[in-house]
């Protein structure tokens, strides 16, 4: 039985959520995982150095209600860790934490050391090998916090996207360069899922993201927090029937349900959900015209007219300031900074939309 925790969440206040985890807790019985010694990470999506109200990272406050939460009941060895986008830095890692409110949490270590190894996934059906960083690999129990949001090249972004975060810096642009096609890449992020294995997955879903996200969407206003322990059925409840989106057409989760991941129907706790208008797609995404078909065909007709129609990014001059985040992300090598802007190559790119998500100014489209 997988069963999801819905609660109504609709601010960042204090209070607010530390009711919410409190009874996101008690519904997953999380209490009965912990003793006293253990090392508890937690992994939110510290995708880059953006301001909490940008919608882009987890909110400080949620966490903040959990690190309350683990060490009312004792725990104290609790670590925050997350490779953002771009190098694996100490660096790197004191920017976004400041940008972000991490550096405002209390009762918590966050990671600063950029140390990573290769662990086997030995149940891997396209990637049987990860670089994951120190923390994830020395963790007794992982407490995964994503955010609700879209993405342009897999459609959304929550539970098991958050867990790429888990691969170093440059590993990231390595595993795109690996896994080129969107199915295969879809393939390898269940891969890892599978390895990182969180215990519980609490979801920030109080202002979410919607159009091109990861980075430069729209903030939106949600109002609700989740749980699950269920990884792949969370996704799948949260992208249909929260975010009014097909799960068939998102390769991971219909992937997942492909290998018989998260496709029994959930159980529901807690607060009703309330009538939710559709997330907007990302840009990269609205070549769906497979509404109209049966379902068992939307999934396979998606993918190909994805690939027919697949959008190439493209830079707005006028807006780039040269500060050369997207030739650093980009797996294939194709963007060069000159003059003060980017530019790229006409052949060779693999639309994993790398280049816009780590862009600070949105002048990739
Ligand atoms: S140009 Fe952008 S979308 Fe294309 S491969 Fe490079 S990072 Fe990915
Ligand atoms: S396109 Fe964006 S990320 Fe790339 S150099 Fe210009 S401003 Fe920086």
């Amino acid at each position: 039985m997988s069963l999801i925790s819905v609660r109504k969440t609709p601010r960042y206040d204090p209070a607010l959520l530390r009711q919410a985890v409190e009874e996101h807790f008690a519904a997953l019985e999380v209490e009965k995982d912990l003793a006293p010694g253990m090392k508890v990470l937690l992994k939110p999506n510290l995708l880059a150095a953006r301001k909490p109200e940008q919608a882009v990272t987890t909110h400080p406050l949620l966490i903040q209600a959990v690190i309350d939460w683990l060490r009312d009941r004792g725990i104290r060895d609790i670590t925050l860790a997350d490779s953002p986008g771009g190098p694996y830095t100490e660096g790197r890692l004191r920017s976004v934490y400041a940008a972000s409110g991490m550096d405002t949490l209390a009762g918590v270590k966050l990671n600063l050391d950029p140390e990573a190894a290769p662990v086997e996934q030995p149940r891997g059906k396209n990637c049987r090998r990860f670089d994951v960083i120190g923390p994830v690999r020395q963790a007794d129990y992982i407490i995964n916090l994503p955010k609700v949001k879209t993405h342009g090249m897999t459609v959304v972004s929550l539970g098991v996207k958050n867990l790429f975060g888990v691969v170093p810096g440059l590993g990231k642009p390595a595993l795109h360069y690996r896994h080129p096609g969107w199915e295969d890449f879809a393939g390898m992020l269940l891969d890892l899922a599978d390895l990182i294995a969180p215990a519980v997955t609490l979801v920030d879903g109080v202002l979410a993201m919607e159009g091109d996200g990861p980075s430069g969407g729209t903030p939106r206003e949600l109002g609700y927090t989740f749980a699950g322990r269920d990884l792949f059925a969370l996704d799948r409840f949260l992208a249909g029937a929260v975010m009014g989106l097909d799960p068939e057409g998102i390769p991971m989760i219909r992937q997942a349900g492909e290998r018989g991941w998260g496709t029994e129907a959930p159980v529901l706790t807690g607060d009703a959900l309330e009538e939710i208008p559709p997330f907007a797609r990302p840009k990269t995404q609205d070549t769906n015209f497979t509404g109209y078909l049966p379902g068992f065909l939307r999934g396979p007709v998606q993918a190909a007219m994805t690939r027919i129609f697949r959008h190439r990014p493209k830079i707005l001059r006028e807006k780039c300031i040269g500060c050369g985040r997207c030739a650093e992300s980009c797996p294939q090598g194709i963007i060069t900074v000159t003059g003060g802007k980017a530019k790229i190559a006409p052949r060779g790119c693999i639309s994993c939309y790398c280049c816009q998500e780590m862009c600070p100014v949105q002048a990739v489209k």
